[in-house]
């Protein structure tokens, strides 16, 4: 048995939290620092580290409920985008180690969140990469 981690606490009711969504596997609740309206978070109940090492059945479940909240922001909270976005080990910015999505609205460029995705195409060798991750797929 592992220590239990922050949303092991929420799950068992331990910690409080503004509940979104619940079955058997699936618990979606807001995310504390709201860094938009409506920032939630899809986890599965059961422990896992993160997404890249939940099994398969569960982990469809948790993106499931994550796609169905992002259609309620852009359709009843008055976002114009989502993003979707899950953190794995430390060096991508995960935080607490249970598997989670979060579900962020965007409402204009900008605003409380940002993603910059740069250019670093330049030097690498593309074929060797793309075949690398072909050869172990
Ligand atoms: P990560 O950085 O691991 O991808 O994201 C963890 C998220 O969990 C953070 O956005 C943080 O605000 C949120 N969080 C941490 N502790 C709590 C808590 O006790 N309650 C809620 N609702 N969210 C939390």
């Amino acid at each position: 048995m592992h220590e239990k981690d922050i949303f092991c606490k929420i799950v068992d009711g331990e910690i409080p939290c503004y509940k979104l969504y619940e079955d058997d596997d699936v618990l979606a609740f807001l995310d504390i620092s709201q860094v938009t309206k409506g920032h939630a978070l899809v986890i599965s109940k059961r422990h896992y580290e993160n997404f890249l090492s939940t099994p398969k059945e569960i982990m469809h479940k948790v993106m499931d409920v994550a796609q169905r909240i992002g259609q309620v922001d852009i359709k009843l909270l008055g976002a114009e985008g989502v993003n979707i976005l899950s953190n794995c080990y430390p060096a991508a910015g995960q935080s607490v180690m249970h598997f989670h999505v979060h579900v962020i609205p965007r409402y204009k460029e900008g605003e409380g969140f940002e993603i910059t995705m740069k250019n670093n195409a330049e030097g690498l060798n593309l074929p060797a990469i793309a075949g690398q991750i072909k050869e172990n797929l």
